[in-house]
């Protein structure tokens, strides 16, 4: 077997006030014909300025669906049909996660690039090769890993500013995990002889981690009195670019894999980005990283407004916990990034030290 190492990453990523506007010429050199999918919300906010950019350079709009909700495989396949009757040479995605990942997926089945028109910070799935499937009750089905990474991705900050704050904070609890998972895989693929991560995913895991700590609270602060900062800028581009680049070039572990067990129990009342915040201290403090290091990271969770306590996360009892922990622990494959597979009775001591504030 051939070993290498390998960075995927976006071909294009535009972020900046009023960047849409930017769209028809970023677009133009991959054909005339737009297939635009994206959610209901996301459209009646951008439609009109897609469509002006769109036709000031010459490309037409040959189907459109603003109906997306979720990303089914129901709804890729009839989206594909609609597609291949309209041959499209690319497919636009507009709006949050599970638009972009479903107009991903449906432009890798037509045959044709994607572009993605982020229109909240909750998620980094504009820039990523990755479509997360869910079934259509609404659960995780599978993550399929596409073999194209999108032509352009563009990031209009005004619009993400305008949207509410609690999509960055989303956005900021998922990205939290990033260096953490990164590291944990590099040190696990390391020990088991294998290539770890490129030097430029681990830096930009670390980068995206430096600039949550240095920026996210100012952002919060700033989009909550409804200025849009450079701080805001720096999150919104440490979320969108730079964690995209460095999760699906390293890999997701422990923060991810409590994120799953928890949800498993039916009784999860926050958000991914939420949970998944949670779920990075209870990773840090199960790695006996230094206690100045784990609290910095509490401290800032508690200061963004992410959870950082179980009874935040979720409604549990003892038997549904044990459940999701012992899931976490034994069946989640990101489980499998930590450097040793963690056991379920050590999860459940440090959940409780982190409850007694480590
Ligand atoms: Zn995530």
């Amino acid at each position: 077997m051939v070993e290498v190492n390998e960075l995927i990453a976006a071909s294009r990523y535009i972020q900046g006030s009023g960047a849409i506007a930017l769209l028809g010429e970023s677009v133009a050199a991959l054909g005339r014909r737009a297939y635009i999918i994206g959610g209901r919300t996301a459209l009646s906010m951008t439609e009109k300025r897609i469509r002006d950019s769109l036709r000031s350079s010459g490309v037409k709009v040959v189907a459109m669906d603003r109906t997306v909700k979720d990303c089914t495989y129901a709804t890729i396949d009839s989206l594909v049909d609609a597609g291949m009757r309209a041959e499209p040479d690319f497919v636009i995605g507009v709006g949050g996660g599970r638009a972009v990942d479903t107009a991903k997926a449906v432009a890798w089945k037509l045959s044709v690039p994607s572009v993605s028109v982020g229109t909240q910070c909750a998620t980094n799935a504009d820039a990523s090769a990755e479509s997360v499937v869910y079934t259509d009750d609404r659960e995780f089905l599978e993550s399929v890993v596409l073999p194209r990474s999108p032509a352009v991705v563009i990031v209009d900050t005004e619009i993400i500013a305008a949207a509410p704050v609690k999509f960055l904070v989303w956005g900021m609890g998922d990205a939290l995990s990033t260096k953490f998972e990164a590291e944990a895989f590099a040190e696990a693929v390391r020990r088991r002889g294998g290539k770890p991560p490129t030097n430029t995913a681990l830096a930009l895991a670390d980068s995206t981690y430096q600039s949550l700590m240095a920026y996210g609270l100012e952002a919060v602060e700033d989009l909550t009195r409804g200025a849009h900062s450079d701080a805001v800028d720096e999150v919104i581009e440490a979320v969108k670019l730079t964690s995209a680049i460095a999760f699906e070039n390293a890999n997701c572990a422990l923060a991810h894999a409590i994120h799953n067990g928890l949800t498993r129990t039916g009784a999860v009342k926050r958000e991914h980005g939420e949970i998944v915040a949670y779920g990075t201290i209870i990773q840090v403090a199960y790695e006996g990283r230094p206690k100045d290091e784990v609290l910095r990271i509490i401290r800032w969770c508690e200061s963004v407004g992410l959870p950082t306590k179980l009874g935040d996360v979720c409604d549990h009892d003892e038997e549904a916990l044990s459940g999701a922990v012992e899931y976490a622990c034994t069946k989640d494959p990101n489980a499998n990034s930590m450097p040793e597979r963690p056991s379920p009775e050590e999860m459940a001591r440090t959940i409780n030290r982190v409850e007694r504030g480590i």
